[in-house]
């Protein structure tokens, strides 16, 4: 049983010590902070022992649900033998046989895998990698990048150089290279619908790939969901026509899957809803169940063979971090891996989407329900002061924010990206639970959009 008193110490030393990210701190600590003691499944408990869905999967990354003994087994093997050696230079048994089984399961043609430990770092190594593929075979000039408006692929900086939303990434502009900007295709908001957003997309890109693709090492997209934008789906047959493009005028693709890898979309990685293979591909988030630190950046042997020289030729691609393959990591990947295998996990997300889209259409006629987009578990709700204008809630009125705090009070976990509320519960969540989850929603939509529902102060 909690003692009051624990609460309240926690929360005061989290409010003196804890500065949290994306978090306005000045809000937050004028709140009585949720401070989480354990996960038992898709639910997540506070100290109070109070039970929340987890309707983001803990920022879009848990698949399996939390405290899976499975997970934990393989953790606490692998912390038997040893909790982390380098890579540098050297291997671990579980990075050998975790890079396996992703070259196994990733789309056709990627064959080498380098690890980090964050979805910014993939990043910022399919990056490194792609500048250093030209200048390695001998091309110069070919160092510019193609990134799509509102785009999100992480914090560090060369992320946030090819980022594109402009709340998080233009203050920085001044310190960042700076990529070629084309339009992410928005079917809500533009004009021609699906068909207008996907051809201005194509257009924008054809026309900047046959003036100065010689110049460019590579495009990076979020394939078929823009995540952080809004969780925008692509027109079918984008993706393909975007890598077709790139294929065609010798530019490098780069897939950020951080976000939509191990199954989130319906397959197991995006690029495989349209045949794609690209010539990088960033995995992280969902890649150990969503339990560590880890992430890999596929790349084909095309590219790694640009690496692969005599030592005296510097060819070497210098980049590395402490914890580059840490075992801890790779073997609870592997058990995720295990998992979604055994159980059919990736299979079964497309029934489980199909049943959360008949229980979404009761939201399509809400008076504020401007848009519902989904793809596989990936289901973004973008509410409008406007249904008929589609005019957008001002910032300032934090409808996105109300919402969660609403959903929370009725028990269920979620972030806002603005005006669009984010459901990306755990893949293993069954139709009761997402029936559950998804009335919550609902709920909080209706008491913040149509009762005015305000949090008490
Ligand atoms: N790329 C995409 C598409 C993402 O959605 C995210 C995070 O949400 C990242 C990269 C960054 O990943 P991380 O937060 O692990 O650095």
């Amino acid at each position: 049983m909690l003692m009051t008193s624990q609460y309240d110490r926690l929360a005061a030393m989290n409010k003196a010590h804890v500065w949290h990210p994306f978090t306005q701190m000045k809000d937050y600590c004028n709140g009585d902070p949720l401070i989480i003691e354990r996960g038992d499944g898709i639910m997540l408990y506070d100290l109070h022992g109070r039970g929340y869905y987890d309707g983001f999967s803990s920022v879009w990354l848990n698949v399996h649900g939390h405290n899976v003994p499975e997970l934990n087994a393989a953790i606490t093997e692998q912390l038997g033998k040893v909790a982390h050696s380098t890579l540098l230079g050297m291997a671990n048994v579980p990075a050998i046989e975790l890079a396996e089984n992703l070259v196994r399961i990733a789309p056709k043609g990627l064959t080498k895998v380098f690890y980090s430990d964050s979805g910014a770092t993939g990043v910022e190594i399919a990056i490194k990698m792609a500048f250093q593929y030209w200048h390695n075979r001998g091309i110069r000039g070919k160092s510019s990048f193609v990134t799509m408006n509102h785009a999100y692929h992480g914090d560090t900086i060369g992320a946030v150089s090819v980022g594109a939303i402009p709340l998080y990434h233009e203050k920085f502009r001044p310190m960042l290279f700076s990529p070629h900007i084309i339009p992410y295709p928005n079917a809500y908001r533009h004009p021609g619908g699906a068909d207008g957003a996907a051809e201005a997309t194509l257009a924008a890109l054809r026309s900047l790939l046959e003036t100065r693709g010689n110049e460019i090492a590579a495009l990076i997209v979020e394939p078929i969901v823009q995540g952080a934008s809004g969780i925008i789906v692509m027109p079918p047959g984008c993706l393909r026509a975007i890598a077709d493009l790139c294929r065609e005028h010798g530019v490098l693709l780069i897939a950020d899957e951080v976000a939509t890898g191990f199954g989130r979309t319906g397959a197991m990685f995006a690029c495989e809803l349209e045949g794609v293979s690209p010539d990088l591909l960033v995995a992280g988030k969902g890649l150990t169940g969503g339990y560590l630190p880890l992430a890999a950046t596929l790349a084909t042997d095309e590219v790694y063979q640009a690496f692969y020289a005599d030592y005296e030729e510097q060819k070497t691609f210098f980049h590395g971090h402490s914890f580059t393959g840490n075992p801890l990591g790779c073997a609870v990947a592997l058990a995720s891996l295990q998992l979604l295998e055994d159980r059919g996990i990736v299979q079964s997300v497309n029934g489980k989407a199909a049943f959360a889209a008949r229980r979404l259409e009761a939201l399509v006629d809400l008076p504020h329900v401007g848009d519902i987009r989904q793809q596989g578990l990936m289901v973004g709700i973008e509410l409008v002061r406007d249904k008929i204008t589609r005019e957008p809630y001002d910032w300032t009125e934090r409808v996105g924010v109300l919402v969660c705090q609403r959903a929370r009070e009725l028990g269920m976990l979620t972030r806002p990206l603005g005006n669009v509320i984010v459901f990306i519960p755990p893949l293993v969540s069954t139709t009761a639970e997402l029936e559950a989850m998804l009335h919550i929603l609902a709920s909080a939509i209706r008491d913040v959009t149509e009762s005015g529902w305000r949090p008490e102060r």
